[in-house]
């Protein structure tokens, strides 16, 4: 078995075929396989199967850490592997249809980590980093208000500085996994004076402090995946700001690209889109209308798509492997994942006909396309509305000229936004 060189400075990346190898392994004795049918019928959570769920995956992270697989492009620094995304790919193809809960990571991972990695202070990134990796910690986003959302630069979250601390007082909305995170990255307003991008700055938040309160939201679904969050006085360390004070924007588009990657490029364990086709055709197999030419046609545009955004992933991760930032093409990647999903639930919806409407209480898949027809609008507004990636698309792929916006330069103070009235 090739381990990776702990020898520091020297990235000794083992031979591929070792590698899978050596992750087959570990999945085989750690990691538990879901049956297709399973993964067919999917996992509707409550909260005491949720966090029952959170705490295997920590013990799982934890083991993938000491096997020296957890991390595998991060810096060797902070307890990476320093290995280029190749190794990702080879670990998301055999690691799939095995339960391995990184989906409770997922921001911390694709998110916080990436951004603190680029922004954070050297002491910042030795302390969360590395519990990252070792599934101590997960993380929320606290960036959308009840009055900011696509225009995030609007929100009226204040932080002011008292001392050796930061005051946060204010309400986020939307807020996934905030119910279960240790800690979340705030975006707050710290200059209301500045014009409205300006004035922002990024914090790290404990979520466990005084003063912060995290209500659920009900979905269509039956599930609360998020929540409002309520700061009423919350106090943290200076310390605390990702970058520069008043540079939160920075840093903001920062976790914003790499979320849209993170959703749209990432591949890997959360391949919603990989998934999609087969679950698809296995149900026209089942219902027995795979000859059906309308059928056969859905089915041809769930595909066609899943291959393009397949190509669309290669290409950033590329781009990522060669040391760019995560550009536009993160957009694109993300709204092609939400077409899929979208074809995907309604080409099963109209298959499954009747059946997708009502089915018999003692069937667990019964209601699986139902959830499934429901689900998608998640990745249409999540990490930025459709509407926004086709915004971003248009000016920073196509080149076509901007949106107006009359109010970029103005004191955020003198805005009517929010509550501002
Ligand atoms: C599943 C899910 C998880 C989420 N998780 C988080 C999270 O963890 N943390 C967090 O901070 N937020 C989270 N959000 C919030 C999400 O980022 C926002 O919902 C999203 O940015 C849209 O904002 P909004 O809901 O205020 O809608 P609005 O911004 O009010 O938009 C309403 C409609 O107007 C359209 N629109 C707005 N501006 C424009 C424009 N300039 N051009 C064209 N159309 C436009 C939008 O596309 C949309 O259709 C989550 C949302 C979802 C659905």
């Amino acid at each position: 078995m090739t381990s990776v060189s702990r020898i520091a400075g020297v990235a000794a990346a083992p031979e591929p075929g070792r590698f899978r190898e050596r992750v087959r392994a570990w999945l085989a004795e750690y990691a538990r396989k879901v049956e297709a049918k399973e993964q067919r019928r999917g996992r509707r959570f409550d909260r005491e199967a949720e966090m029952e769920a959170l705490a295997r995956a920590r013990v799982l992270q934890a083991s993938l850490f000491d096997a020296g697989l957890a991390g595998l492009t991060w810096s060797r620094e902070y307890g990476g592997q320093g290995l280029p995304s190749e190794y990702l790919r080879i670990f998301a193809e055999e690691a799939r249809g095995y339960e391995l809960g990184t989906n409770f990571f997922n921001i911390a991972f694709g998110m916080v980590g990436p951004t603190i990695a680029q922004l954070g202070s050297e002491d910042q990134k030795s302390t969360y980093l590395p519990r990252m990796l070792r599934g101590q910690d997960t993380w929320c986003q606290l960036f959308s208000e009840p009055g900011a959302g696509s225009d995030v630069a609007s929100l009226q979250t204040r932080a002011v500085r008292d001392g050796d601390e930061w005051v946060i007082d204010g309400q986020k909305v939307w807020t996934s996994g905030a119910h279960r995170a240790d800690f979340g990255a705030l975006l707050a307003r710290t200059d209301p004076d500045a014009p409205k991008h300006q004035g922002l700055t990024m914090f790290i938040l404990d979520m466990r402090i005084n003063g912060v309160t995290v209500k659920p939201l009900r979905q269509i679904t039956g599930e609360a995946q998020f929540n409002e969050v309520f700061f009423d006085g919350a106090r943290i360390p200076i310390d605390s700001v990702i970058g520069e004070v008043n540079g939160g924007w920075n840093a903001a588009v920062t976790m914003l690209m790499n979320e849209r990657v993170a959703i749209g490029a990432a591949g890997g364990g959360n391949d919603v889109t990989a998934g999609s086709f087969s679950n698809v055709l296995a149900l026209a197999e089942r219902m027995g209308t795979t000859k059906d030419p309308v059928v056969r046609q859905r089915l041809a545009r769930v595909y066609t798509l899943a291959r393009v955004l397949g190509f669309v992933r290669q290409r950033t991760q590329d781009a990522v492997k060669a040391g760019r930032t995560p550009g536009p093409e993160g957009s694109i990647a993300k709204l092609l994942s939400a077409e899929v999903l979208q074809a995907a639930a309604d080409a099963g919806t109209s298959i499954a006909g009747v059946s997708a409407q009502a089915w018999a209480s003692d069937d667990p898949e019964g209601d699986a396309w139902a959830r499934g027809a429901m689900s998608p609008f998640i990745i249409t507004i999540g990490g930025g509305t459709n509407e926004i990636q086709r915004n971003i698309i248009g000016e920073r792929v196509l080149g076509l000229p901007k949106e107006p916006q009359v109010d970029r330069d103005m004191p955020f103070r003198e805005l009517k936004v929010g509550t501002q009235r």
